[in-house]
């Protein structure tokens, strides 16, 4: 997880989120000299490949490395789930 340079607005947010429950908390921040850490208890590895994963959808990623996707789905509009090299490949299974 990287850790990410926090001010006093950033943990307000996370904080706020936090009392959401929401996982939008969730991250590594450094302020003052102090790391805080925000992370599920007990998460399971399946919820957190699913939180990468809606993750790097939401940013517009390929869900298999992370690299940015440029290219759209002429049909519905919307950005690849991957990226042009992951799709070629998952393609050629078929
Ligand atoms: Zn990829």
């Amino acid at each position: 997880m990287e850790t990410k340079k926090a001010t006093k607005d950033t943990l307000k947010k996370v904080l706020s989120s936090l009392e959401k429950g929401s996982d939008e908390a969730i991250g590594s921040y450094l302020y003052k000299g102090f790391r805080l850490q925000v992370s599920k208890y007990k998460q399971s590895g399946c919820e957190r490949v699913l939180q990468l994963y809606n993750r790097r959808r939401k940013n517009g990623q390929c869900i298999a490395c992370g690299v940015k996707v440029k290219r759209k789905n002429p049909l519905t509009g919307a950005l690849y789930r991957l990226c042009d090299m992951h799709r070629k490949k998952i393609d050629k299974k078929r």
